[in-house]
């Protein structure tokens, strides 16, 4: 198909298509295959240890919602983080549901609770949605968070997904195309740049839309911190690409390179069938270095079975990486469902002078 010149390789006259792997939709067949194997194996096997959970630090995520705030992150569970930067309180794909799925009575159940219940939150400002896969999109939090006390946070979608929130009644939504940047204002601050980055990954959530809606990762540049968030996806170049698309904003000067990046570890097997769409945990530590991201935070584990390795496997795996790749346990770590990381600011403000 002839393309204009002007269209993006990623738009094509039948949806959306990755930069580098054309994601090709597994047949009946093989998803049987990895479906019957798996049962004949009886895969995934249990955790073999407990998943931890504490309980959240609440005072601390409420009395850091406003000014004074320190740079932190707090894993609520699967791919839905709380970060608190640039004077703002954001989400990541907010999965609060029992079940990753449309129905309420079949699909990938929650072997964890969310650490923070929806009406415990702080005042969000900010939601992002890397695509609209059933355990990153969940309509009954975001619908939600759209009524919480306070005003309606901005949901930053990909090109494509904002109709679906007007249908669900919601109208804060600002969509963007990979490296499109919205800009929110912060009382009394500077801004957050929000930017939508490639991800190898794909989008349906019924059986006639695939990849009709965009997915991706999201750069959160604030003064104080620059986050990044992976979504989902394989491995490819698109993250030696966002480094180099950044790299002017993140010299030493300006602090640096991602203060923290959210990355999956999670759902990666069997590799025949997940390779496209999912890292492994040796990919994500190789994505950890090719966007330079001083510390990463392994996420997309632990809450919902929905692949082959037991639930409690990928920390286990990344402590092998790490090992093999020469890094430290606080470069790239994982933290117990309801935790904080506190994280250094970027550009420390410190009192001021009088
Ligand atoms: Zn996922």
């Amino acid at each position: 198909m002839k393309q204009d010149p002007a269209t993006p390789p990623h738009h094509r006259s039948n949806g959306f298509q990755n930069n580098y792997l054309e994601f090709e939709p597994k047949s009946l067949a093989e998803v049987l295959r990895w479906r019957f194997q798996a049962m004949r194996a009886g895969l995934p096997r249990p955790p073999a240890t407990p998943i931890p959970q504490v309980a959240p630090e609440l005072a601390f995520v409420h009395g850091n919602a406003g000014p004074d705030q320190q740079p932190a992150v707090t894993w609520i569970g699967h791919a839905t983080v709380l970060a608190q930067l640039g004077g703002i309180s954001l989400l990541t794909d907010p999965i609060f549901a029992e079940r990753a799925s449309p129905f309420g009575f079949i699909g990938p159940k929650r072997h964890q609770p969310p650490a923070i219940a929806l009406p415990d939150l702080p005042h969000i400002e900010l939601v992002v949605i890397s695509h609209n896969h059933y355990d990153h999109l969940d309509r009954a939090a975001v619908t939600a968070l759209a009524r919480q006390p306070g005003g309606a946070p901005l949901f930053v979608v990909p090109l494509g997904l904002a109709a679906w929130f007007r249908d669900a009644g919601l109208q804060n939504v600002v969509e963007l195309d990979w490296w499109q940047s919205h800009r929110l204002a912060v009382a009394g601050r500077e801004e957050v740049e929000v930017m939508l980055v490639p991800a190898q990954h794909w989008s349906a959530r019924g059986l006639n839309d695939r990849m009709q809606t965009l997915w991706g990762g999201f750069a959160v540049l604030a003064p104080d911190c620059h986050l990044f968030f992976a979504g989902d996806t394989a491995y490819s170049r698109d993250f030696a690409d966002i480094r180099a698309h950044l790299a002017a904003r993140q010299t030493a000067a300006a602090g640096g390179g991602f203060d923290i990046a959210l990355l999956p570890i999670g759902a990666y097997a069997p590799r025949w069938f997940m390779a496209s769409q999912h890292v492994d945990v040796a990919e994500a530590v190789k994505i950890h270095g090719d966007v330079g991201a001083k510390r990463s935070l392994g996420i997309h584990w632990g809450t919902f079975a929905l692949t082959d390795e037991p639930l409690d496997e990928p920390p286990r795996v990344l402590r092998q990486e790490r090992a093999a790749q020469g890094l430290g346990a606080d470069d790239f770590f994982t933290l117990a469902i309801g935790a904080t990381q506190r994280l250094r600011a970027r550009h420390p403000q410190g009192p001021a002078t009088p």
